[in-house]
């Protein structure tokens, strides 16, 4: 059984496998420029971030319908739910979607299809004593591309307060996409109207761009995590208030690997990150295109990093500790029981 855990960095975009891509491309009549999935598979090995961006982009084009999201939420969930992941906190892009004519709406009902299925305990499994018996609790992300200018993202704002909790699925805003050049003072205008709508706030920084992007993230936006965050171990003095404020970092290893933040595995800084006592949590990011979903990515920190059973049980108590379920705090209770009772196999 795997290590109970919460997934707080995972766009939904980045769990299209080839073979669902291919699906939902044969549903819409669509023609991929790929002969089949093992074509398309080669593909996922890109170069560098462009050559995934521009897979990552291109591939979208298979969505289109509330069905296809739904779809692609489903198949995320079930892999999701046999590595472990109790809660998830999902990322998703409207703008990438509006801009090949695809409405916010069909993108949050679709999702919510899957979300609200995979909400309660799965009784067909659990009869069958399947290790995906367990719901997952889940809220959705909004993401603001940071390659786009402040003001597509206001107008995202206000296509989205239809399904803005708490009567819709969306808690929160985030930040995402290329973020060199892309400071995080250029969204305050949207932190401060998501923040007066209620909704949590968080962003990525420090990934490619500079500690000095985290700082702004949490003093211009108000950011409640951040997302990567790597780049903060080049900055003593943030470190020391990142660990006084226990501001939660979603880092990513197989990602930072991937899109070469790091070199190799061995050489990520999470060790020393959680030495310092920074409040890091590992997650997905793409996990289609980056080798792997949470489980995977806690497997291979432990056998690259040489992690030890309770430093592992410590991300997963971080995990639900940096999770937005102040709603819910029985939910996050039983969370935390779960992963302290966890017995790590020989
Ligand atoms: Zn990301």
């Amino acid at each position: 059984m795997p290590l109970p855990k919460a997934e707080l960095h995972l766009h939904i975009e980045g769990t299209l496998e080839p073979e669902l891509a291919f699906a939902l491309a044969a549903r819409n009549g669509i023609t991929l420029p790929y002969a089949d999935t093992d074509e398309l598979r080669k593909a996922y090995e890109f170069a560098d971030l462009q050559s995934f961006l521009n897979l990552y982009y291109g591939l979208m084009a298979v969505l289109r319908t509330e069905d296809d999201f739904a779809d692609l939420a489903d198949a995320y969930l079930a892999r999701a739910a046999a590595q472990g992941v109790r809660h998830a906190e999902i990322f998703f892009d409207p703008q990438a979607h509006l801009a090949r004519g695809v409405g916010i709406g069909t993108v949050v009902e679709g999702l919510g299809r899957a979300l609200d299925r995979w909400g309660s305990p799965r009784s067909s499994e659990a009869e069958s004593g399947g290790e995906a018996a367990h719901g997952i609790s889940t809220q959705l992300i909004m993401c603001f591309l940071r390659d786009e200018s402040a003001g597509s993202a206001l107008e995202t704002l206000e296509a989205a307060k239809p399904y803005l909790a708490p009567h819709g699925p969306i808690v929160g805003v985030g930040l995402d996409s290329a973020e060199v050049g892309h400071p995080p003072a250029k969204f305050r205008e949207v932190y401060e109207a998501a923040a007066a709508l209620g909704l949590r706030r968080v962003a990525h920084a420090g990934e490619e761009g500079p500690p000095a992007y985290i700082t702004e993230a949490l003093d211009v936006l108000g950011v409640e995590r951040i997302d990567h965050g790597l780049r903060c171990m080049e900055d003593p003095e943030l470190v020391a208030r990142l660990v006084r404020d226990q501001v939660p970092l979603t880092l990513c290893p197989l990602s930072n690997v991937r899109l070469r933040a790091v070199d190799v595995l061995a050489d990520h800084p999470l060790p020393a990150m959680l030495d310092a006592g920074l409040l890091c949590t590992v997650n997905s990011d793409d996990p289609a295109y980056f080798g792997g979903y949470a489980g995977d990515n806690f497997d291979a920190v432990r056998e690259a990093l040489g992690l030890a059973p309770e430093r592992l049980r410590e991300l997963a108590r971080n995990s639900f500790t940096a999770s937005f379920l102040e709603h819910d705090e029985e939910r996050r209770a039983r969370y935390l029981a779960e992963v302290e009772a966890y017995e790590f196999g020989a």
